[in-house]
This record gives C-alpha cells, sequence and structure tokens, in this order.
C-alpha cells in the first residue's frame, strides 16, 4: 500500500482524488486550507488546515509515511506550493505539481497585467466605474482605497469577511456558461473585470464575454513556480503515479 498525500481545494484536486482511488494499492488523502465552508465532495482520506510552513508540512510527511506528495492547489496559491516543493525536498518524498495551463491572450482581448490583486485594484482604470471582481473574497481590502465612485460586483463562493461600501455579492461556484457570463455582465452594465489567471475551461466564459463586449480585464498573473515535475492535466499525473508505483515495487 502506498500513501499520496494530494494539496487540493481545486475541481482538479477533486477529480484526481477520485481517478486514484480506483487503482489498486494506493491509499489517498486530501488536503485542504479550509477557506471553503462546504468544500466538494472528495473520495477517500480528507485532513483540512494548515500544516505550520514548509517544516509542519515535512513533519506531516514524516509521521504519516506519505510515499507520493501531489500539489493539485490553485496557480495562484504561491506559499503552500513553495512549501510543499521544500517540505518534499527535505523529506526525499517524490514530488509532483499538477499545473493547469494558463490563458493565454488572443486577438481582441484588451488585457491589463498585473502581478498581485493589489495592482489589479490600483490598475482599473479611472474612467471604469461598475467592475465585476473574480479574485476572490479575500483579497478585497486593496478595492477599499481605490475611489468611493466605483462600484462593485463581487463573485466567490463563500461570503467575503470584508464588505465593500458600493457593491453587490454573487455566491456562486462554476463552471459558468457563455449566455450565464452575458446575461451577468450585460444585467450589472460591467465596464472591466478583475480575474486572476486561473486556467481552464470552468471560468473561461468571462474571457470569452469580455472579448465579445469589448471590455478590458485586469489579469492577475500567477506567481513564479518552484523547480520540480510538472504536469498539465490528471492523465498525466495518474501516468506519473503509475510510474513510480511500478519502479518501486519492480
Ligand atoms: P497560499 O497562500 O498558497 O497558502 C497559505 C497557507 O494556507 C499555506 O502556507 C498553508 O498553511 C495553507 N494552505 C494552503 N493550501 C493548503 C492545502 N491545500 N492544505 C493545507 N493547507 C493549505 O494558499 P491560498 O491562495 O490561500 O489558497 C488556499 C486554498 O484555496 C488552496 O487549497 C488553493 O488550492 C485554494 N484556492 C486558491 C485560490 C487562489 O486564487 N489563491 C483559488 C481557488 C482555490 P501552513 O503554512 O500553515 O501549512
Amino acid at each position: 500500500m502506498k500513501k499520496i498525500l494530494i494539496l487540493g481545494g481545486t475541481g482538479d484536486a477533486v477529480k484526481l482524488a477520485a481517478k486514484l482511488a480506483d487503482i489498486p494499492d494506493l491509499e489517498i488523502i486530501s488536503s485542504l486550507a479550509g477557506r471553503t465552508k462546504q468544500p466538494s465532495a472528495l473520495v477517500g482520506q480528507v485532513r483540512i488546515g494548515g500544516f505550520g510552513g514548509a517544516l509542519g508540512l515535512a513533519n506531516y510527511l514524516q509521521e504519516n509515511s506519505i510515499d507520493l506528495l501531489i500539489d493539485a492547489t490553485h496557480p495562484c496559491a504561491g506559499q503552500i506550493t513553495t512549501n510543499g516543493a521544500i517540505a518534499a525536498r527535505s523529506t526525499d518524498t517524490p514530488h509532483l505539481m499538477l499545473v493547469r495551463p494558463q490563458w493565454d491572450k488572443v486577438s481582441g482581448d484588451n488585457w491589463i497585467e498585473v502581478p498581485t490583486v493589489d495592482a489589479a485594484a490600483q490598475a482599473i482604470p479611472t474612467s471604469v466605474k461598475r467592475v465585476f471582481i473574480t479574485s476572490g473574497r479575500q483579497q478585497l481590502e486593496p478595492f477599499l482605497r481605490r475611489s468611493p465612485n466605483t462600484w462593485y460586483l463581487i463573485r466567490c463562493i463563500d461570503p467575503p469577511d470584508l464588505q465593500l461600501p458600493h457593491s453587490h455579492v454573487l455566491l456562486d461556484r462554476g463552471p459558468f456558461s457563455l449566455e450565464q457570463e452575458h446575461k451577468l455582465l450585460r444585467e450589472y452594465q460591467i465596464e472591466a473585470i478583475v480575474s486572476k489567471n486561473s486556467g481552464g475551461v470552468a471560468t473561461y466564459a468571462k474571457i470569452i464575454t469580455a472579448r465579445e463586449l469589448g471590455l478590458p480585464i485586469i489579469m492577475v498573473q500567477r506567481p513564479m513556480m518552484p523547480e520540480g515535475n510538472k504536469v498539465n492535466n490528471i492523465e498525466e499525473a495518474i501516468a506519473w503515479v503509475g510510474k513510480f508505483h511500478l519502479c518501486k515495487d519492480g
């Protein structure tokens, strides 16, 4: 029996756990930060909460005799990804990062690319008065520092801790269709979108809609990733586990 720890918090991590659970002789443990009140159902064991930095994660790997570590966290969750790489190296645990490809700008896109959500708040053109924030409920504070004349539509899974004065919160979880996004942006007369470069199909409809309506997107780039094994889809992650599994068992 081999034990795999999946660092999760994404739809890909949910799918990966379900697929790996079908492989005999694998025990799957998924780890969640505990940010979402009602996380998607996961196949296998689940642990919730931080580890206490890279050292805490390294201790967890050793104490729980983890054989493989797969980081399937969101591409913008830079801290846990760095911690995963450090902990894997220090404990000699085989480590894989499942990183979905980022969205690339295509003809017709009007992106303002910025490194952080803080920078995104500052980069919203001053002429824009109605903004759709899709960059998460935990980083709203930078928008408080902007002009009070801006109105925000905020879409997130759980209610934000901070309430922006001129705003409306929509609690919803993707995937979102093109039709839904068109309707939403028209209904709320949105003039610009703030998004992270999450990649994947589940939330790509807003990018197409912005293109079709000629709206700017303030696009928060991903943080730098550590060196190490990377794949960009679930099938390749399963193949990596399979190879390792077969090698180890001779
Ligand atoms: P982060 O900034 O990279 O990590 C901050 C701290 O949260 C980590 O140092 C770790 O605490 C804890 N943590 C994060 N992910 C964890 C996991 N899967 N299991 C156990 N502890 C975890 O992370 P974040 O950006 O806040 O994201 C938190 C979670 O939300 C992740 O699971 C991520 O996949 C998911 N998520 C993030 C985004 C995003 O835009 N950032 C979007 C969708 C989903 P300790 O140092 O104490 O171990």
